[in-house]
């Protein structure tokens, strides 16, 4: 596979590039103001490849230059308890996490996974330097698992406060690399602890948001719910921090509409959910605010160290970037949601109940804003409705155990120099 098969188009400037000969493009290569760009694909219909392992059954659509042997993918089903419960007669489930007996194999515990897997089929081959991967725990856990079924170096940085909830199912690549930032820190900071990193030639960052491989990655699990109901569905809800994965759904809904096969009707409304008391973009819209205004940093760390999902704590989300969050939101006349940890256990308990399995905390969340739209009557009872379930089936891994600790290779103070500790501290490549 070449990279021949898509392009980038810089959503500010119009501009197309094919990607990068060496490491990958994050940002406009013309200009210099931070701009997303968007994979064009040569097959404007989807055709899917099923003998293509797990998400790589999509491969036309995604930006990859070649097509991982392990890899799994999202699944699909329709609710019939939660959905009696909801009266929702066309409730559709994505779940990604571990829960063999519906197929979903995704034993990282979560939708990043699926981002991991295209991110690191994106990675040229030669590509002689480390990935760096920023993490709230889930996207670390991913590439850890990824990076270590395909050999792709990577140093993954996540808060101390995470390492606890972080796991395994396979030994650790000694080319992965573990690095905590220790301290009162938050998701925020460990962005910009990477991004210091990656600036050295050694390393390229992974991009987080602006990486195209990681949006449409996440956007497969649109795909495999199409591939599923056989149409757009209405309604989709889903919980964000910084919204890279709702921006991803929708980038898919639009191509799916140009397809033309798979209802041209009205377009696909993006439901977005926030855990209270952080809750920067749900407060924006509300008040039809295109940025996000200035918070007090203060306040805003106080509400993410209490915050039930704490990978719903991006504190610099792209919100207001052209193609980002607000604008996914104003062309689907999308609406957000607010949802407390009450909500959410409660939610939890119900799926548990009436579904069978774990649901990850901000996915319990995406389902508390669901509730609140089906009592508040915005939904009607035949309209089809989708909950991306971005992580599930943590309980089930450790029933089963196969959960293995991780433990940090390199732990940075405040005042450290972090490019000097980690380079210390890597394995040969
Ligand atoms: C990262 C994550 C989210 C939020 O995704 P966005 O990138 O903000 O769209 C939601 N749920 C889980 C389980 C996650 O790991």
């Amino acid at each position: 596979m070449s990279a021949s098969h898509y392009e980038l188009a810089c959503l500010e400037c119009g501009r197309s590039y094919r990607d990068a000969d060496s490491g990958f493009f994050l940002s406009c290569p013309e200009h210099h103001r931070p701009s997303l760009l968007r994979a064009r694909y040569a097959e404007r219909r989807l055709t899917i490849h099923g003998e293509n392992p797990g998400m790589f059954r999509y491969s036309d659509w995604l930006p990859v230059r070649r097509i991982l042997k392990e890899a799994n993918g999202p699944i699909c089903y329709e609710s019939s308890g939660l959905g009696g419960y909801l009266k929702l007669d066309n409730l559709f489930i994505a779940f990604n996490g571990y829960w063999p007996e519906k197929g979903a194999l995704l034993e990282s515990g979560s939708f990043k996974e699926l981002e991991a897997n295209a991110v690191c089929a994106r990675v040229p081959s030669g590509e002689s330097r480390r990935m760096v991967v920023s993490s709230a725990g889930n996207t670390g856990m991913a590439f850890l698992h990824v990076c270590t079924q395909n050999d792709v170096p990577v140093v993954v940085v996540v808060p101390e406060s995470a390492l606890g909830s972080l796991w395994t199912t396979t030994e650790r690549s000694p080319l992965t690399t573990v690095a905590v930032l220790a301290g009162n820190v938050d998701y925020l900071d460990v962005i910009e602890a990477g991004k210091k990193l990656s600036e050295m030639e050694t390393f390229y960052p992974e991009g987080g948001a602006l990486n195209v491989a990681r949006r449409d990655g996440m956007g497969t699990v649109l795909l495999s719910a199409v591939e599923h109901i056989g149409e757009l569905p209405s309604h989709y809800f889903q919980a964000i921090g910084s919204g890279t994965g709702g921006i991803a759904a929708w980038e898919m809904s639009l191509r799916l509409r140009e397809d033309g096969r798979f209802g041209r009707h009205a377009k696909m409304k993006l439901h977005f959910v926030q855990n209270s008391p952080f809750t920067i973009m749900t407060d924006a819209w509300r008040l039809s605010l295109p940025e996000l205004p200035a918070v007090d940093e203060r306040v805003s760390r106080e509400q993410i160290s209490s915050l039930y999902a704490q990978v719903l704590s991006n504190r610099k989300p792209p919100y207001s970037i052209k193609g980002g969050v607000f604008d996914a939101l104003t062309d689907t006349h999308g609406d957000m949601y607010s949802v407390s940890m009450k909500e959410a256990e409660e939610a939890g308990e119900l799926f548990q109940k009436l579904e069978g399995i774990d649901l990850h905390p901000a996915a319990q969340v995406a389902l508390g804003g669901l509730i609140q739209a089906v009592r508040a009557g915005r939904i009607r009872r035949r309209e089809s409705v989708l909950l991306n379930v971005t992580g599930g089936g943590s309980e089930r891994l450790s029933r089963e155990e196969k959960k293995r600790e991780v433990k940090p290779d390199v732990v940075i103070h405040p005042g450290d120099n972090i490019e000097e500790i980690v380079t210390r501290n890597l394995v040969r490549i």
